[in-house]
């Protein structure tokens, strides 16, 4: 066992980032709006306390209910959350073992005459078939005669490529988690980008008549979470951080009020603006996000060379314009694999650890997805972050 333990992430933070707390940031999420919106190539952003609850306030300011919404079955379940909290059902499509994405073959099967949405969401940083994707959306809206809302879930590829073409400046909505396990960071938070500015006016009108303003406090409380994930992070205490969550109960009480795989709800301050903090980590996070993306992209490329003379292990592919939130490996033995390597003073991730139909909450759901649930219970993840 060693003592020090590379993380499986490690958010990219420095005395960039610990400048800002101790200022006032006024105005920065306005300024992080502006930002965001020209690095990822939209006309306007809107800005979040989470990605959840982006999802979630886009299907109420287009006033979609009741509805039937395609998503794939293996992907963050709070994806499938904002779904069902924005009064609406989601519908499981079941992924290509390749990429992990959606399989576009089922999607075309399963599109209705019930379909007014679907979320693609290009997991692990893998590019969806953009043109494939645009054309099944196009040939069903002539089809079934009303408007099928494409929303591109963001939150693993931040500015990933399809065939040179940003991922996100396709369809109506892309959305983006900015919390501090995502490819870059803002403590917490979510955005929304449009390539529509009346749409994004809509949104953000949405947004301010039902989104508390939040106080000194809050603000203070997100300084003093970032301090901590600054020190639970760090290269001598992070073997503790592991200790605590592995063996006690004690970050659990955290965590587990922010996100449980298998019960519908959200943090109790989803209806709270986001911070000007966190807005003022996200712009400084902006500027380094190329730098993270060359980061990301040089180290899967060291691991193809050096994993692949493991013959059992199937590694995830090398894709032009692949942006690599994660870098997956299907095996056949993956608890042995995790407790090795923690051994080895490495921890690996196991992302994503179910499938979505096979949660209680979703259990009835019925249909085969069984490359999700084998997707589910063999994929590690390898670090990509410093
Ligand atoms: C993280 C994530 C979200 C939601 O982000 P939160 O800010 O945690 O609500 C949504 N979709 C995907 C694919 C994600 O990875």
């Amino acid at each position: 066992m060693k003592w020090i333990l590379k993380p499986r992430f490690k958010p990219f933070l420095n005395y960039k980032e610990w400048k800002k707390i101790f200022r006032l940031n006024s105005d920065a999420v306005y300024q992080f709006e502006k930002k965001f919106a020209k690095k990822f190539k939209a006309v306007d952003a809107v800005t979040f306390p989470y990605g959840r609850s982006a999802q979630w306030a886009f299907f109420n300011a287009i006033g979609l209910v009741n509805s039937e919404v395609l998503m794939p079955s293996y992907t963050c379940s709070v994806v499938a959350h904002a779904v069902t909290l924005s009064g609406n059902t989601p519908v499981f499509v079941d992924i290509n073992l390749n990429d992990y994405n959606m399989d576009l073959n089922e999607l075309e099967k399963l599109v209705s005459v019930k379909t007014k949405a679907i979320i693609a969401t290009h997991t692990f940083g893998y590019p969806q078939d953009l043109d494939r994707l645009e054309d099944i959306v196009k040939k069903s809206e002539i089809r079934f005669g009303h408007k099928i809302w494409l929303i591109q879930d963001c939150c693993h590829c931040f500015g990933a490529e399809w065939n040179g073409r940003m991922i996100g400046t396709s369809g109506d909505v892309a959305v983006y988690a900015l919390n501090i396990s995502k490819i870059m960071t803002s403590i917490f938070g979510g955005m929304l980008t449009f390539q529509n500015q009346d749409l994004a006016n809509i949104v953000r009108d949405w947004r301010d008549n039902n989104y508390k303003k939040t106080g000194f406090l809050k603000e203070i409380k997100r300084r003093l979470y970032f301090i901590l994930v600054c020190i639970a992070f760090s290269k001598y205490l992070y073997f503790v951080t592991w200790w605590l969550q592995e063996k006690t109960n004690i970050l659990n009480k955290y965590t587990k009020a922010f996100h449980l795989d298998n019960k519908i709800h959200f943090p109790v301050d989803y209806l709270d603006h986001m911070t000007n903090i966190e807005a003022a980590i996200g712009l400084v996070q902006l500027d380094k996000y190329d730098q993270i993306i060359d980061y990301r992209r040089k180290k899967v490329n060291f691991y193809q060379e050096s994993l692949s003379k493991n013959p059992s292990w199937i590694l995830g592919p090398i894709i032009q314009g692949a942006t690599y939130s994660h870098y997956p490996i299907r095996v056949s033995n993956r608890d042995a694999v995790l407790k090795e390597y923690i051994n080895h003073g490495v921890q690996l991730g196991n992302l994503i650890q179910y499938s979505i139909p096979n949660l209680p909450e979703y259990s009835h759901y019925k249909g085969d997805f069984k490359n999700s649930t084998l997707a589910s219970s063999s994929l590690i993840n390898f670090p990509v972050t410093k």
